[in-house]
C-alpha cells in the first residue's frame, strides 16, 4: 500500500487532561486510519501511489474528491500528532518566537488571532499557522480536510502548526464548546517541533 498510518508519537493519554485518551484513540485509530485506507483505495494502481502526500496536495485540483478529502486528511493528521506532546505548551522562543512577534505583534495577539480562525471556521475544518513563499508567517483556515499546501486553498503556504476543529477532535470531552478546546490546545503545543517546521 502506498500510504501507512504513522504511529502516534506518545501514549493515548499523554495529552490529558487537555485532550482525553478515548478521543485520541478514536481519532488516530479510526478517523486517521480511515483516511489512509480510503486514500490508498482511491489511488490504487495509479501513478499517485509513487508520489509523496505533499506532492499530491500541491496538485490536488488534478484529482477526484476522494483523493482531496482523504489525502488532505492523511497529511493534516500526520502533522497534527507531531505538533502536540506531553509536558508542552508555553511560548515559542528563538527564530520562531521572533517571527511570531514580528507578524502578529506579540504571542498573546497571535493566540487571539489563531483562536479566532479556529472558532470562526464554520462546520468542519482546520486552523493553520503557515509560512508563505517569502518566509513570513500568516494565520488561515481551511474547510473539511483541505490544507494550505493545496492549489485550491484561498491562502497558500507551508503549514507549521495546525489545529483540527472537526467535532470528532473534541466532542467527547468538550461537546459543543469548541472555544474551550482551542484554549486547552495551547497546553499541548510542541513548540520545538513547530520551530523545526518553521526552520525548514
Ligand atoms: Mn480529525
Amino acid at each position: 500500500m502506498a500510504f501507512t498510518l504513522p504511529a502516534l508519537p506518545y501514549a493515548f493519554n499523554a495529552l490529558e487532561p487537555h485532550i482525553d485518551a478515548r478521543t485520541m484513540e478514536i481519532h488516530h485509530g479510526k478517523h486517521h486510519n480511515a483516511y489512509v485506507t480510503n486514500l490508498n483505495n482511491a489511488i490504487a494502481g495509479k501513478p499517485e501511489e509513487n508520489l509523496s502526500i505533499e506532492e499530491i496536495c500541491k496538485n490536488i485540483s488534478k484529482y477526484p474528491a476522494p483523493v482531496r478529502n482523504n489525502g488532505g486528511g492523511h497529511y493534516n493528521h500526520s502533522l497534527f500528532w507531531t505538533i502536540m506532546s506531553a509536558n508542552a505548551g508555553g511560548a515559542p522562543s528563538g527564530a520562531l518566537g521572533d517571527a511570531i512577534n514580528s507578524a502578529f505583534g506579540n504571542f498573546d495577539e497571535f493566540k487571539t488571532k489563531f483562536a479566532a480562525a479556529a472558532t470562526g471556521r464554520f462546520g468542519s475544518g482546520w486552523a493553520w499557522l503557515i509560512k508563505d513563499g517569502s518566509g513570513k508567517l500568516a494565520i488561515t483556515s481551511t474547510p473539511n480536510q483541505d490544507n494550505p499546501l493545496m492549489d485550491v486553498a484561498e491562502v497558500k503556504g507551508t503549514p507549521v502548526l495546525g489545529l483540527d476543529v472537526w467535532e470528532h477532535a473534541y466532542y467527547l470531552n468538550y461537546q459543543n464548546r469548541r472555544p474551550d478546546y482551542v484554549t486547552a490546545f495551547w497546553n499541548v503545543v510542541n513548540w520545538n517541533e513547530v520551530a523545526k517546521r518553521f526552520a525548514k
